[in-house]
This record gives structure tokens, sequence and C-alpha cells, in this order.
């Protein structure tokens, strides 16, 4: 038998119910506690509409910028944003494996693991990639 103790169920005190439980138990309320979402759906969904729409504006500003400002570039404005567009969904995709795949391998929850903000911003990193390479490109 062990005691159950707070940071095992992720919280400030520990509980007062129960608090000697077996090796097994333990590891049970360990996994049990972890799979919380603080981070509601309705948000996430809107975070990653507003940084899909934030990142692809700063990918249009950097391309209206390259074109404004005339430089003599050794291959065309098209290919220029293609690379960055390319650059950001790789990152994101990058980031997205990388907090993904640290809050999957302990829960085995997929729905819980995208429950995060950094997840979020990183899979919105993808998307708006995808889109500035689709339609940005068309433009110039
Ligand atoms: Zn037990």
């Amino acid at each position: 038998m062990v005691r159950l103790t707070a940071e095992d169920i992720q919280r400030t005190h520990a509980s007062g119910g129960i608090s000697i439980v077996c090796g097994e138990c333990r590891e049970k309320y360990r996994s049990a506690a972890r799979l919380e979402v603080d981070y509601p759906t309705t948000v996430a969904v809107r975070d990653l509409g507003l940084a899909t729409i934030a990142i692809l504006s700063a990918i249009m500003l950097f391309s209206y910028l390259l074109l404004t400002l005339r430089l003599s570039l050794p291959v065309g404005v098209s290919q220029v944003v293609f690379l960055t567009s390319a650059g950001t969904s790789l990152t994101g995709l990058k980031m997205t494996y990388n907090e993904l795949g640290r809050r999957y391998r302990f829960t085995h929850d997929l729905r819980w693991s995208l429950h995060s903000r950094y997840a979020i911003i990183s899979i919105s990193l993808v998307f708006s990639g995808i889109l500035a390479a689709t339609f940005l490109t068309t433009l110039f």
C-alpha cells in the first residue's frame, strides 16, 4: 500500500477521502487525473481561427513588402512566398508532432492531447502555410 499524494492526482491538496491505495490503483488515479480538459473546445476552435488569420496576414504582409520594395532578388517573389509558406507549414508540423507526441505518449487520449493552446497554434501554422502556398502564390 502506498500514499496517494496531491501531486499524483494533479492537485494542490491531497485527497481528503482516499489517501492510502495499492500501487495499481495509484497508477489509475494518476492517469485519470491527467485527462482533465482545462482548455475548452470552443476556445480552441476560436484560437485556431484567429491564429490562422493572424499568421496568414503576416505572410501576406511579408509578400506585399517584398513586392513593393522591389528588391533585386535572385528568385521571383512567388518563389520566396512559396518557400516562406512551406517553411511555416513544416515548422508547424514539427511543433504539432512534438506537442501532440508529448501529450499523447503518457495519456493515449488524442482528444485530450488536442486541447492545448500550443498544439492549436502549431496546427494553425500548418493551415496558414498551406493556405498561403495555395492562394498567395497565384496572385504574383
Ligand atoms: Zn487497489
